[in-house]
Order: structure tokens, then sequence, then C-alpha cells
């Protein structure tokens, strides 16, 4: 089953004209940065209503300062990972268009992707909820928490928490590519978390060849996937990357 989807996914890879990644936290497991769900799930230390909901941020905006620079750490040293690299690899290649991408750790960009649409922001940045302006990490004490903006408003990594919007370009641009791909990858994502669990439900019912690469079964198994690669994304995408040069020669 491993290997007839591999080379299914190498197949679709070569013969589509246009073609898409969706990525969620799975992928940047092999970089140590623990995923949401699951027994090393972020969850499973702290509660979602509690840290990741923006009504959470602004009743108890220090609380959740306090896990963010906690998650914060684990990102600023994490390094993007053979998944990541072998995605910024099919780019390269010419067979890779875009990478819309759940994570906000920035993995992407590190590893040479440069179509990458982050669907969720990124934790790089922080932005005044107030007045909305934006600044650079390093621009930004943390000495005091929660920081402040020259206007007085909050300021919180540039990150979508639940009940907050979708940046608008970003939801635009990942629902336009998935009407029009031939091919999607869904790499390590449960799928739970809409709208972005909608995205290959679109490339699918636009007529696409959706493939799942993930440790476990989703939501989308069966039902939204033509294909499922059980196992690790940083083991699978580069023996993909070097099948298909293969093939090429
Ligand atoms: P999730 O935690 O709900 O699901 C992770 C999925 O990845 C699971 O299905 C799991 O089986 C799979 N997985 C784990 N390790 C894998 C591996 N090595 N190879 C392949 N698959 C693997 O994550 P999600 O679906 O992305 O949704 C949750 C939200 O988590 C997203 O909104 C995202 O913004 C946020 N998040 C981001 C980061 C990050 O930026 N790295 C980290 C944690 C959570």
């Amino acid at each position: 089953m491993y290997e007839e989807g591999l080379d299914q996914l190498c197949d679709f890879l070569i013969s589509a004209k246009s073609t898409m990644a969706l990525t969620g936290a799975g992928i940047s497991a092999e970089s140590e940065i623990p995923t949401f769900r699951g027994v090393q799930g972020l969850w499973e230390k702290y509660d979602i209503m509690e840290y990741a909901h923006i009504d959470a941020f602004m009743s108890n905006p220090a609380k959740v300062w306090k896990m963010l620079m906690e998650l914060d750490e684990t990102i600023t040293t994490a390094r993007p990972n053979p998944a990541h690299d072998a995605l910024a690899e099919l780019e390269k290649m010419g067979l890779l268009h875009m990478v819309v991408t759940q994570n906000v750790d920035n993995l992407h960009q590190e590893a040479g992707s440069t179509q990458v649409v982050e669907f969720h922001g990124n934790s790089q940045k922080f932005r005044c909820i107030g007045c909305r302006s934006e600044f650079e990490r390093s621009a930004v004490s943390l000495e005091n928490i929660p920081p402040r903006c020259n206007c007085g408003g909050l300021i919180k990594p540039d990150v979508i928490f639940f009940g907050e919007a979708i940046p608008w370009a970003a939801n635009l641009k990942a629902f336009e590519m998935a009407k029009q791909v031939d091919l999607i990858i869904v790499v390590g994502t449960s799928a739970v978390v809409a709208p972005a669990s909608e995205i290959p439900v679109m490339a699918k019912q636009s007529g696409a060849k959706v493939v799942e690469i993930n440790l476990e079964a989703t939501v989308l198994t069966g039902r939204v996937s033509d294909v499922l690669i059980q196992g690790s994304a940083g083991e699978i995408l580069p023996v993909v990357v070097e099948r298909v040069k293969k093939r090429r020669q």
C-alpha cells in the first residue's frame, strides 16, 4: 500500500499541470515542534479554550503570553526537516506551485519555499490589536508581559487565535488555488480545523486528486483523499523527490 501510494503520488506529480500542498503541525513534528493533538500534543498540556481562544487572550493576556513564550522558544530554535526541504525542492523542480500552511513557524520559507500562503499567520511577527501596527519580533521587548504598543493597545504574535478571522488575502489565494489544481498533497494535518480543512474538499470537488501523507488516517481518508500514504512526512517526501527525479531522467 505504502509503495503503491508512493507510485501514485509520483504519477500525479508528473502529469499534473497545477499542484499545491496543504500542511499542518505534523510536518513540523520532526523539527521538534509539538503538534496540537496526539500524545505529545500541546493541548495535552494547555487547554484550547483557556489559552488559544481570542477571548482567553483578551481576558488574561499575561497568562496566554506565558504559554506563547514557551511556544516561541520551541519555534525559534527549530530548523526545517527533510519534509520541508522536499517541498521546497519540488517547487524548484517546477512541480509544486503553492504551499498553504496552517503552521506559524516559518519553516517552509526557511527551507526555501517561495510560494507560501500562511493561513494562520506567522509567529515571528507581532501586531497591536488596537491600531493594527505590525512589528518585527526583535523590536518588541518581552520584559513586561503583556507587551503594549505606544497607542496603549495589547501586542500579540501575528497568529490567528480560535475565534479570529483568517487573513483575507490568504483565504482568497488558498481557495482560488484549490479550485484550479489537479493535485493537492495534504501533509501532517488532522484536517479538523475549519476553514483550512475545507481546502482539500474544495480541490476534490473541483476535480483534483487528493493525496494525504500522515501517520494515521484522518477525517479526509477514504472520503476526500484518493490515497493515504501512511508514515512520517520526513521519510516519505524525500523519497518522492528522488523517485520523480529518476523518472524524469
Ligand atoms: P494537528 O495537531 O491537529 O494534527 C497533526 C497531524 O499530523 C495528525 O493527524 C498527526 O497524525 C500528523 N502527524 C504527526 N507527526 C507527523 C509526521 N511526522 N508526519 C506526518 N504526519 C504527522 O495539527 P493541524 O491539523 O495542523 O491543526 C491544528 C492547528 O495547529 C493549526 O491551526 C496550526 O496553526 C496549529 N499549530 C501549528 C504549529 C506550528 O506552527 N508548527 C504547531 C502546533 C499547532
